[in-house]
């Protein structure tokens, strides 16, 4: 039998991964690169010759004489270490790498994420409501002796307050309103107490609008069920971390609770990635129009909205001082009709836009968020940019905004 070709010896100028890191050519070819250069163990993946990454649903692997390979779909899998691999490529840089553990939920991130720092204090104002849900399952279990909520201050205003054994969680941009939170900043202040970490949920920023590890957070928590699967089919959470030790922990904890995803939601997430950087940069540029479009209706007497809308929160809108920290507002903003009938009317009057929860996917949703959460404004609605043609989006929200405002 002939021998197998000899792959040809690589110089570090041939080593083309890491300088993709972060970007949109990585997100296409980061995983397959890597285990080309060597980075990877050739079993990880289990099949080499794929152009498409297979989607492998064993739960259990034939052992190897070398002790080597997956054992057990809990532990690892190859679909599973494949997908990790290109979400850390996507979160990294070629100076610092990122290593990717996924979960069966966003949640489950979080939750994964709080029992591996085990803070004493947790220092987190509104967002996500399920986050807090998280918090308050973790008291229940350490008996209140950990996972403390404090409101997070503003960064001047928190540094007096901080001890060693608190996390800063940052939720950047805030589900719903948009607030955008001075990553570099909070890493700054926590950097002057030692034991404080900061954590940040970049759902509604992911990449390559933000990379929360480059500014110096401890970890980025996505829920990968909104724009990273992005076709609103797959849940699942991520963490990234920076220290690939660490993301080993992360994996033995998660060994040990159970809370992997399925490997059908994994390989959707990774065929998802592969288009990443084109879906959220043209949602986030769609929501940036449609974000100043419907401002413009606030001050400008002669806009066909005007009179019918109280405000708009889009991180383009106020971004400024934080330029270096968004490439882009994201896809998500929220509206404040005149009134609350009409913001509880719009969602069903409007045809492109579906009337759900969730975000980030190739259909643009709509919400009244008030619904499963009492400390949001009667007002708002949480609005979801997907991928359809701006002006049909413009149309159909004039004409939906005008019909419940009783203007048409
Ligand atoms: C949806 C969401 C979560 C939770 O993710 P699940 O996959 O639903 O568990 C967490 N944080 C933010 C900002 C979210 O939008």
């Amino acid at each position: 039998m002939a021998a197998p070709p000899q792959k040809k010896a690589k110089t570090s100028a041939d080593a083309l991964g890491p300088t993709l890191r972060g970007t949109a050519t990585g997100a296409v070819h980061g995983d397959a690169l890597a285990l080309d250069e060597g980075d990877v163990p050739a079993w990880a993946f289990s099949s080499l010759q794929d152009v498409a990454p297979p989607l492998s649903v064993s739960t259990t692997f034939t052992n190897q004489e070398s002790g080597e390979g997956h054992v057990y779909s809990r532990i690892t899998c190859p679909t599973r270490s494949r997908c990790e691999l290109l979400l850390g490529t996507l979160e990294g840089t070629e100076e610092q790498p990122a290593h990717c553990v996924l979960y069966s939920s966003g949640l489950a991130a979080a939750f994964a994420l709080f029992s591996h720092f085990l803070p004493k204090r947790v220092f987190i104002s509104g967002g996500y409501h399920g986050t807090h849900q998280v918090l308050a399952q973790l008291q229940k279990i350490s008996d209140g002796a950990r996972f403390k909520k404090e409101t997070l201050q503003s960064v001047t205003e928190i540094g007096g307050s901080l001890q060693s054994g608190d996390l800063i969680w940052l939720e950047t941009p805030l589900n719903p309103t948009c607030q955008v939170a001075d990553i570099k900043a909070y890493v700054a202040v926590a950097k002057t107490v030692p034991g404080v970490r900061v954590v940040v949920d970049g759902t509604f920023a992911p990449p390559p609008l933000q990379r929360p590890l480059l500014l110096g957070a401890d970890a980025v928590m996505h829920a990968t069920t909104k724009a990273l699967a992005g076709h609103s089919d797959a849940l699942g959470g991520a963490l990234c971390v920076r220290c690939a030790a660490e993301a080993q922990q992360l994996r033995q904890d998660r060994m040990a609770l159970g809370s992997t995803p399925g490997s059908l939601e994994v390989w959707l997430l990774m065929r998802s990635l592969r288009t990443l950087h084109l879906r959220v940069e043209r949602q986030s540029e769609t929501a940036t129009r449609l974000a100043q479009w419907l401002q413009r209706a606030t001050d400008d007497s002669s806009h066909v909205l005007s009179g019918c809308i109280h405000a708009v929160h889009h991180p383009s809108l106020t971004l400024e001082p934080l330029a270096t920290q968004m490439r882009g507002g994201g896809g998500c903003l929220a509206l404040e009709l005149s009134s609350e009938e009409a913001a509880k009317a719009l969602p069903e009057e409007l045809r492109l836009f579906r009337a759900a929860t969730s975000l980030g996917g190739v259909e643009s949703l709509i919400e009244w968020r008030r619904k499963w959460d009492s400390t949001i404004s009667p007002l708002l609605l949480r609005i979801s940019i997907g991928l359809e043609d701006f002006e049909h989006l413009r149309a159909d929200l004039e004409r939906g905004v005008l019909r419940v405002s009783g203007k048409e």
